[in-house]
């Protein structure tokens, strides 16, 4: 067989010239979910799936991109005074540029080739993988280095406002600040974090339900008015609160009264969902998995009987998960109706894991799921040629 073509020699071949390479990671959350918006904590860790971004200056101010995966070019003008987004995959560079740009990094005109082999919509954060990759990219041609929270903050604008989808930023935190062998326990506020040690016995496993319900995006926006609405309402008697990490959890009990029974459910989960954040990091820290692993299925439970954002699917997966050996833990991971689940389980056991799985599932869905075997992964990173 052909040997495939490397980044390089697809660039030469696209745009001539030798490029410079970037490659950042997407991200799998281990615990703490649908908290990053509520100034919460979230545990993610990047995973060995790189989104790889070769680029090289133009004399113009232009950009020109091509997307080995949509086989795909597309064109930005840096100069033109007013940018549409298209509604396509270019968006996730484009805004990202713009962004830069409006943040006062201004921009050299380039030539990008994008490849990834982080799998698109499965959870696994492919769109925080191409904006940071970017933006590694166009920043360093140009001769900036802003500091990876600043970046992690523009992929993560460029998202909101250029691409139109209203997420967190842990995504792009964790691909920029990805640590081997680590999970990161971040302070969605602070935006700081604390790198904790996943020990070479334990390995994430990532297993998609290929399900996503039509209903994702419209409840995701739900939920953070809800969650809106708990820190309005509790503020008349909190005062002080700013979001639902600010309130504790016997205050919340204290103040049940003051929200209606569906949205008490809503600041419950969060509330509870960050306290086990804090104790699975205690669990890292003292190097206990198995009490990691009960934190993550209470997490399940909270996201599917309180949070309400599981699905059929997902939750069928976990049961699964649970009757196979070596599992320490097992939870949805992401937004919800679909994606993904994430498991801890025993590096001896992961292989037999993955197939009795994927058996299982399919045997009552129908469905084949894709399954990955991970270990935490550095963050994103310029490099080298002798790398490729
Ligand atoms: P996820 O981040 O969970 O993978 P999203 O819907 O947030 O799913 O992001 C996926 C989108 O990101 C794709 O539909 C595409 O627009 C963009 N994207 C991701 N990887 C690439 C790529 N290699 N080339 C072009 N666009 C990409
Ligand atoms: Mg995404």
């Amino acid at each position: 067989m052909m040997r495939r073509p490397t980044i390089l020699e697809r660039f030469r071949a696209r745009f001539g010239g030798d490029p410079r390479v970037y490659r950042a990671p997407g991200r799998v959350n281990l615990i703490g979910e649908h908290t990053d918006y509520n100034d919460g904590f979230a545990m993610p860790a990047a995973i060995e799936f790189y989104c790889w971004v070769a680029v090289s200056t133009r004399e113009d101010r232009k950009l020109s991109i091509y997307s080995e995966e949509f086989s795909a070019a597309a064109d930005a003008d840096l100069d033109s005074a007013s940018h549409q987004p298209s509604k396509t995959w270019s968006d996730y560079p484009v805004g990202v540029a713009l962004q830069l740009e409006q943040a006062g990094f201004r921009l050299r005109g380039a030539n990008l080739l994008i490849e990834s082999e982080v799998p698109m919509g499965a959870g696994l954060s492919s769109s925080a993988a191409i904006e940071v990759a970017t933006a590694l990219a166009l920043a360093d041609q140009s001769g900036w280095s802003p500091d990876r929270v600043r970046l992690a903050q523009l992929c993560q604008k460029a998202e909101n406002e250029f691409v139109g989808a209203r997420v967190g930023i842990m995504d792009q935190f964790v691909s920029l600040h990805g640590q081997e062998d680590h999970a990161l326990m971040l302070d969605c506020r602070a935006l700081t974090f604390e790198s904790l040690l996943i020990p070479d016995s334990v390995k994430l496993v990532i297993s998609n339900t290929m399900v996503k319900h039509e209903l994702a995006s419209s409840e995701y926006n739900r939920r953070r008015a809800d969650c809106e609405e708990a820190v309005r309402r509790l503020a008349e008697v909190l005062p002080g609160i700013r979001a639902l990490r600010d309130v504790s959890l016997e205050q919340l009990e204290r103040h049940q009264d003051v929200l209606s029974e569906v949205i008490y459910k809503r600041a419950l989960h969060i509330v509870t969902e960050n306290a086990r954040v804090l104790d699975s990091a205690e669990a890292l820290r003292s190097g206990d998995i198995a009490r990691f692993g009960m934190r993550m299925a209470e997490s399940h439970r909270s996201l599917r009987d309180l949070y309400e954002v599981s699905c059929r699917e997902l939750d069928l997966m976990v049961d699964l998960a649970y009757q196979q050996r070596g599992v320490f833990g097992a939870r949805m991971t992401g937004g919800g109706f679909g994606g993904a689940t994430i498991n801890l389980v025993d590096a001896r056991y992961a292989g037999e894991f993955k197939e009795k799985m994927a058996k299982a599932y399919q045997k009552e869905t129908g469905l084949v799921p894709q399954i990955y075997i991970c270990k935490p992964a550095e963050g994103a990173s310029p490099v080298s040629s002798s790398d490729l």
